[in-house]
């Protein structure tokens, strides 16, 4: 477990740095063992041990010659005291028994059966007078520490684990550096690299800092610049691709997706190429971020799909669009040209015969079915023919412009105005009684009067009158027709007792009666007709 764990977090630069440094270690411990590098402290030891032990011999022996044994004691307490290495030391006749000692000899003292000295267990001959006399017994430390602090400051080690560590850091430092693009966690293998070149989509691999792994084919033709080598540039140097963004280093969408984790889509950038001129390529971009095997983010991909051309198409689209739409409007404009004019005079405005007889007759026939009351107006330009005679027909027509005019100012948007032959008109008025129906006649009679002369400005000061004769639905009419017919009969009756009036059909038996015109000092008058059929 723990080697998984050590062999899975280190980075890869840590685990080549480690494998230097245990290379670095191994072959100092072969250069040492040929060369000895490092001094052999045992062999240090054994000789200082030794010298020391046979020094403190000579002593001992003179002072057993001078049987002064209570300076051997002192001098071996002093001896022991000084020699930090030394744990006990003792002078033993050659009997076994002990002559003077100092420290805890019973304790330390444990030497070889054969009776020979080792590196901690010391013995050296005290002769007297030629003979044998006995031994002095030094019992050392060990040359090698024996706790866990001890080790922790024992030189050798301390020194390996220093040059160990010092050349771990040197060689992190410097690997990391020469390595910055040779990351094995980021080289890519070639076929892969030829995989990623067959997409049609630019895909642009990053490392968890924003550095290029891998840019293939496609993102390589984005832009000019983008044929060199991006590997190991970090992402915002390539300035072509990071411009066409508008967002702050923490809003690209690679860093949103490496920060959330999760993939995000649908974003649109517009890369400007060079060149005033040149189109810039649309692309939709997404990115996907990637983690290793243990769930850890290593990087981001970052695909563009080229939609440049669906744009244009997008474009054209609304372009014929917006034609279409403009042609649909011209021929709605030109279907109400056409049914204006296949309803309208053209000279007045006023609804031709044909369409007034079109709206009319079912016009007519609802209100007599529901018992409303409907009225029919005739009007006839009174002397017309003289205008024409006297200053052309271009002067007649503008009368029967200008009193069309008149006629059409004074009516209700109800009302149907109609231009019914040459200088005559009918107008139907849905609704009005025949009381009404006279007074608007007896209006509009007024305004021609009064303001139909002024619209004709070739021939100032021309007076022009018109004749009228109303009907009303209440006296039988079956339909406009008949209604119009007796319209004209009222007018004729107007044209018949002078000209300028307002006639009311008042049916076959009715007496004519003139009424008062409602215009109050104006030659006009309302007069009710009886007139035979025509
Ligand atoms: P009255 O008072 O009895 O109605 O006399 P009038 O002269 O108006 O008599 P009439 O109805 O006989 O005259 C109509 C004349 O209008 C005949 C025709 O030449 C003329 N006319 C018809 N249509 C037009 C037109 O569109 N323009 C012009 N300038 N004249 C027209
Ligand atoms: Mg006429
Ligand atoms: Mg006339």
């Amino acid at each position: 477990m723990s080697f998984r764990f050590f062999s899975f977090s280190l980075s890869p630069v840590a685990r080549i740095s480690l494998g230097l440094v245990a290379l670095l270690l191994s072959l100092l411990m072969v250069v040492d063992m040929v060369f000895g590098l490092i001094p052999d402290r045992a062999k240090l030891v054994r000789d200082v041990r030794q010298q020391s032990s046979e020094s403190l011999a000579v002593q001992v022996a003179v002072m057993l010659q001078a049987g002064d044994v209570s300076t051997l004691q002192r001098t071996l307490r002093e001896v022991l005291e000084r020699n930090k290495d030394l744990r006990s030391v003792a002078v033993r006749e050659e009997g076994g028994s002990i002559t003077a000692q100092a420290g805890e000899h019973a304790r330390y003292w444990a030497p070889p059966e054969d009776g020979s000295s080792t590196l901690t267990q010391v013995r050296v001959p005290v002769l007297a007078d030629g003979r044998p006399w006995g031994t002095v017994e030094l019992a050392f430390r060990p040359v090698l520490p024996e706790t866990f602090i001890e080790w922790l400051t024992y030189p050798s080690l301390v020194a390996l684990v220093v040059i160990g560590l010092g050349a771990f850091l040197a060689f992190y430092l410097y690997m990391r550096r020469v390595l910055e693009y040779l990351d094995p966690a980021k080289a890519i293998p070639d076929r892969v690299r030829t995989a990623f070149d067959t997409l049609a989509e630019g895909v642009l691999i990053l490392d968890k800092q924003g550095r290029v792994v891998l840019a293939n084919k496609t993102f390589r033709n984005f832009h000019p610049a983008a044929q060199e080598d991006m590997t190991g540039k970090h992402v915002l140097e390539l300035e072509w691709l990071v411009n066409g963004f508008h967002v702050s280093p923490d809003d690209f969408p690679w860093s949103r997706a490496m920060a959330s984790g999760t993939n995000l889509g649908d974003e649109t950038l517009e890369i400007n190429q060079p060149g005033e001129a040149s189109e810039p390529l649309r692309t939709i971009v997404s990115c996907a971020p990637i983690q290793d095997g243990h769930g850890r983010l290593r990087g981001c991909m970052v695909s563009f799909s080229d939609v440049t051309m669906l744009h244009r198409i997008n474009d054209q689209l609304l372009i014929t669009l917006t034609d279409l739409e403009a042609s649909k409007e011209e021929i709605r404009h030109q279907n109400e040209e056409l049914h204006r004019l296949a309803t309208r005079d053209p000279m007045t405005g006023c609804l031709n015969r044909r369409a007034f007889f079109g709206a009319a007759d079912p016009l007519y026939a609802t209100l007599q079915a529901e018992g409303e009351e409907v009225c029919c107006i005739m009007s006839d330009i009174d002397h017309f023919k003289s205008f024409n005679d006297r200053y052309g027909h271009a002067v007649g027509d503008q009368v029967i412009k200008s009193v069309a005019k008149c006629l059409g100012s004074e009516l209700r948007e109800v009302d149907m105005l109609c231009r019914y032959g040459g200088e005559e008109f009918c107008i139907m008025l849905p609704g009005s009684t025949a009381e009404q129906a006279a007074e608007v006649a007896e209006r509009l009679r007024f305004s021609i009067e009064n303001h139909a002369g002024a619209a004709v400005r070739d021939i100032p000061g021309i007076r022009i009158t018109s004749s009228f004769g109303v009907a009303s639905i209440k006296l039988g009419a079956k339909d406009p027709a008949e209604l119009i017919d007796q319209a004209d009969n009222a007018l004729y009756q107007s044209k018949q007792t002078g000209r300028n009036k307002v006639s009311v059909w008042a049916g076959e038996r009715s007496v004519s009666s003139t009424v008062e015109a409602t215009h109050q000092g104006l030659p006009g008058s309302v007069t009710k007709a009886t007139l035979p059929s025509p």
